[in-house]
């Protein structure tokens, strides 16, 4: 597992793209510079790994591509030490992200293959999660909650109750919500009961499932 001066270039022109594409946050920037994309891809595809682009990865999955990681983590606004809950945990490479960020990641996914080999990965590259779950997003991590923040990293159908239920007064919940296109929506809650919601543009993630348990 190596990272070279070439990843090391090849990295610093993704930020250069991807900052292009109109990510200002310095602290986000500074994570897609530091995160070694290509150690979480299969070496044949290491062209690949720092184009601005969404890849194929093990059980029909994909890593997603940087310029959403960059976009949907500076909706997040992690501070460091936030207690942040992700949902599709994947390959990692969020997860990896909202590490270098200082946040306390709770992250679930819901494909045992990719948890399997996720959660042995992560800890190799000295990304350490507060805990890796294997199970279903769409009922949150009640016994963790409330979070500063909660990214969902899959194409919602629609925005499922318990995870706005599980956000801190002031906290934030970033969802692509969509089938085949999704919006990107900011959910910031303000009371009890009371949420502001911004759409974002859109964007296209593999869909967020069901449990079929
Ligand atoms: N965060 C990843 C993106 C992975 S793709 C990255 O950084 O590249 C989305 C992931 O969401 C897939 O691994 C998929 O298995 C998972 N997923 C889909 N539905 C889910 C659900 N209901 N609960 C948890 N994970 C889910």
């Amino acid at each position: 597992m190596k990272d070279t001066f070439k990843h090391k270039g090849l990295r610093q022109q993704l930020v250069n793209v991807v900052k292009a594409k109109g990510i200002v946050d310095e602290a986000v920037l500074k994570a897609i510079g530091k995160v070694p994309r290509h150690l979480f891809m299969d070496s044949s595809f290491l062209d690949h790994a720092y184009q601005d682009k969404a890849f194929p990865i093990a059980a029909d999955q994909t890593i997603s591509q940087p310029y959403t990681v960059a976009f949907q983590t500076e909706l997040l606004q992690v501070n460091n030490g936030d207690k942040i809950l992700e949902i599709g945990t994947g390959c990692g490479y969020q997860t990896a992200v909202l590490c270098e960020l200082g946040a306390k990641v709770y992250s679930i996914e819901r494909q045992n293959e990719l948890f399997k080999i996720t959660s042995k990965f992560l800890p190799k590259l000295g990304y350490r999660a507060k805990k890796l779950i294997f199970g279903d997003g769409y009922k949150g991590l009640p016994e963790e909650a409330p979070f500063d923040g909660i990214i969902v990293t899959a194409g919602a159908p629609f925005v499922p109750k318990p995870l706005l239920g599980q956000l801190k007064i002031g906290g934030r919940l970033v969802i692509p919500v969509g089938n085949d296109v999704q919006v990107m929506n900011l959910f910031i809650r303000k009371g009890a009961k009371e949420f502001e919601q911004h759409e974002l543009g859109e964007f296209r993630f593999v869909p967020m499932l069901e449990d079929k348990n």
